[in-house]
């Protein structure tokens, strides 16, 4: 049963593509900076769209026999780490070396539980770290709020943890600085031989 949000700004149609109303944006943002509030007046009548952003929370698996999941069917990601498709790239990278490691096709089941137990930990990671950062960085104001834009400028001042995941330091590392295909290439014998 689809109940009715208080608020009708909240849509509630379940498609990514239900058109919406671009006075009910522009009130919506009515308090925004000028420069942003200039940007959504630009936008044609008729080209507003709503959509929900979900968290989903992680699948249990994405192997069953010879099929796996890849990409947003199996990690969707909230956009507060620019790391969806990232995500899906590397899902690619190290299905392109599991897969090149099988002798035979009896052996591709087990190929795709290692590429499980290579992505799956740090996808789901990426999912809960763009939830988190999401919810961050729209905080109202109050306490919280304050608290964290302390921790901005403090990160600004002295190059600490941000609360902006996407541009802390470490997560950055943690996302960039990783090398999937290489670290399939590294640890393939030994989880495969576990599995
Ligand atoms: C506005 C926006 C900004 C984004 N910014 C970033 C970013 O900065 N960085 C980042 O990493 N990610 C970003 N993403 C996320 C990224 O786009 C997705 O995570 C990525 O596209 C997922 O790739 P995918 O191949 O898993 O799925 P998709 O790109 O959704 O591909 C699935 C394909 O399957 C097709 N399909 C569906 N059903 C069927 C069917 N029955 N038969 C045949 N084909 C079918 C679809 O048409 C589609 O082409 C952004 C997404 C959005 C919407």
């Amino acid at each position: 049963m689809s109940t009715a949000h208080p608020d009708r700004r909240f849509v509630e149609a379940d498609t990514w593509t239900a058109s919406g109303s671009k006075s009910e944006m522009l009130d919506m943002f009515h308090d925004f900076c000028p420069r942003v509030q200039k940007l959504l007046k630009l936008c044609p009548e008729g080209d507003v769209l709503e959509w929900k952003l979900r968290v989903h929370e992680p699948l249990s698996h994405w192997v069953d026999g010879n099929t796996a999941l890849v990409g947003d069917a199996c990690h969707p990601t909230l956009p507060h780490l620019a790391q969806g498709a990232a995500q899906a790239v590397e899902d690619a990278a190290v299905l392109g070396v599991v897969l090149g490691k099988i002798k035979s096709k009896d052996e591709v089941h087990k190929a795709l539980l290692v590429y499980q137990a290579l992505r799956k930990p740090r996808a789901d990671w990426a999912v809960a770290t763009a939830a988190a950062n999401g919810k961050g960085l729209h905080l109202g104001s109050g306490a919280a709020q304050e608290a964290r834009d302390a921790a901005f400028k403090a990160a600004k001042k002295a190059g600490g943890e941000n609360p902006d995941k996407a541009i802390d330091q470490i997560v950055q590392r943690t996302l960039y600085a990783h090398d999937c295909a290489q670290e399939a290439e590294d640890r393939y014998d030994a989880l495969f031989s576990q599995i």
